[in-house]
């Protein structure tokens, strides 16, 4: 069993205290690692001092180069990564191609955004005003580089992308990382900043590494520091109420929990080429990851009159899913995380369940290329709810597992609508249609209530990877239940790690600031 160290103060430190890392689908025990007795403060500070200035003396489009480089470090150890992925997170091999590929394409998303940007070290935001009849007085906002750290706190399910996504942002607007991978899937991400530092991509302190629990890292905040932190609702209450976080005006982004919906079009009839689109992104989302992404359809709302119909078009498609140790080959679906995980979707089966009834699958499951009785598996679950029951435990409890439950509504947008607006919040909701009227009307009930909409059209079935997929040019976050948060969006991720400030003075010494002869 090998030991996880942090990279801290740009050397490598073991911690004390430290919990057991294992394979979730044999429960073999693969690493440990904790972080008690590290100075947390002191691995801030150098973070600040010493990371911070090498990446500001940069231009955008330099700190472009050192993305692309970052994305070519983790391309030339790609299988490597991926057979970490399986052992540590019971990915299966597409589930780690999702997570692994997925930190690659969107390090060299912003590599390309930063070139864009070009040899500048601040970003203009807006034409600039003039503040008088005379053009002389003027006024123009800009963003720099926060002077503080952007500490990253991360949730089990995606550590590879989890931790690029965030990093490649911050690291392009110019502010040094320390991300904190959440401790039970810590080896990916591990080894991601061992390959990084062992290929010295980035300019020490610019990416600093903390494994095991997140101690007490949080209470050295300063007011130049920004924290990002993914995972459940509860943790992220805890962090926003921080006494360092509250006084010093602490920027923070919760990306949380989501109880994401998909709606199925009153003229998407069984059979059409939309209506499979629907089946299939359905069925990728419960399964993929065993379920345990934020993003997956966890509602299936659908008119009354094919409820039936879809129900047994589900129920069909799950019996094939080979659910087992993700090592062996032909094995669809591979474990959740941990023992307590497993628990937790447990529960939640039963807590769900109590809103309406189940229609296929169950807690227990016998996995294959496992001995029984090992790993932390739970087979594909649908419920269904009847026609204008309350649910209220469907539309607020995120079971984040393989499961998801059939919400039959009356047919017009205005009642799918209002379930789905039950969630309180979401990061994606999609919508099946061709009907323009019925998707427009549904856009505007649904908007206010999300971060993405995903529109089901056959129209882009085939080169669609579904609205679980997160894509780095366009926004991730959701209001209310999913943390209030947003990331990525293209160049819109950065405003987060700047500061914008609004130059008021003459115009000439202005355009002299920006550059401009
Ligand atoms: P979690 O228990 O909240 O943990 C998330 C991270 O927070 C881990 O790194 C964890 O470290 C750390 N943490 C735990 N206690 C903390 C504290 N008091 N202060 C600061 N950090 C603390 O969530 P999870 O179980 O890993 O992830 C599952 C949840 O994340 C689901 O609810 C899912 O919906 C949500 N999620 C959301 C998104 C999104 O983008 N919106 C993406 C993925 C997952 P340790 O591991 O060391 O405890």
């Amino acid at each position: 069993m090998i030991t996880l160290r942090s990279h801290l103060q740009g050397r490598w430190m073991e911690g004390g205290s430290p919990q057991v890392l294992v394979n979730p689908a044999t429960e073999e025990p693969l690493a440990r690692a904790g972080a008690a007795g590290l100075d947390l403060a002191a691995a801030l500070d150098f973070a600040r001092r010493t990371g911070g200035p090498a990446l500001r003396e940069l231009t955008f489009a330099q700190r472009a180069a050192l993305l692309e480089a970052m994305a070519g470090a983790l391309q030339a150890h790609r299988d490597e990564l991926l057979d970490l992925a399986v052992r540590n997170g019971g990915n299966t091999r597409s589930d780690a191609k999702f997570d692994v590929d997925g930190a690659t394409f969107t390090l060299a998303t912003y590599a390309e955004i930063g070139r864009s940007l070009g040899d500048v070290r601040l970003l203009t935001d807006g034409e600039g005003v003039s503040l008088a009849r005379s053009p002389r007085f003027h006024g123009q906002h800009v963003m720099v580089p926060r002077q503080g750290a952007a500490v990253h706190v991360n949730a089990y399910n995606f550590p590879a992308w989890g931790l690029a996504e965030k990093a490649a942002v911050a690291l392009l607007a110019g502010m040094p990382v320390v991300t904190k991978p959440a401790t039970s899937s810590a080896m990916l991400a591990h080894r991601i900043v061992e390959i990084l530092a062992e290929k010295q991509v980035l300019p020490p302190g610019a990416l600093s590494l903390l494994v095991g629990g997140v101690g007490d890292l949080l209470d050295h905040l300063g007011p130049q520091d920004v924290v990002a932190f993914t995972g459940s609702s509860d943790t992220g209450a805890l962090i926003r109420v921080l006494p360092r976080v509250v006084r010093n005006s602490v920027r923070v982004n919760v990306e949380a929990d989501s109880l994401n919906a998909a709606v199925l079009g009153p003229d998407a009839e069984p059979g059409s080429e939309t209506y499979d689109f629907f089946l299939k992104d359905v069925l990728r989302d419960m399964t993929q990851k065993a379920g345990q992404k934020c993003t997956a359809i966890r509602r299936v709302m659908v008119p009354r009159a094919v409820a039936d119909r879809v129900r047994e078009d589900l129920v069909d498609r799950l019996q094939s899913v080979t659910v087992g140790n993700p090592a062996q080959e032909g094995v669809r679906m591979g474990p959740v995380a941990t023992a307590s995980q497993l628990k937790d979707v447990r529960e939640g089966i039963d807590l769900l369940a109590r809103d309406g009834r189940l229609v296929h699958g169950r807690a227990e499951t016998r996995p294959v290329g496992v001995e029984p009785g090992r790993g932390f598996f739970v087979g594909p679950v649908l419920l269904e709810v009847e026609p204008g029951a309350d649910a209220p435990r469907v539309h607020s409890h995120e079971v984040f597992g393989p499961v998801a439950t059939v919400v039959p509504y009356a047919g017009g947008p205005g009642e799918a609508g209002e379930l789905v607006c039950r969630g309180q919040g979401g990061l994606v909701s999609s919508i099946y249609s061709e009907d323009a009227a019925f998707t427009s009307d549904l856009v505007m009930a649904l908007a206010p209530f999300h971060g993405r909409i995903f529109l089901g059209s056959a129209r882009i079935a085939e080169m669609s990877p579904g609205p679980g997929t997160v894509l780095p040019l366009l926004v991730h976050g959701g209001p209310g239940r999913a943390g209030g948060g947003e990331e990525l969006g293209g160049p819109r991720g950065l405003s987060f790690y700047l500061q914008r400030v609004a130059l008021e003075g003459p115009r000439p010494t202005i355009e002299k600031i920006l550059g401009r002869p």
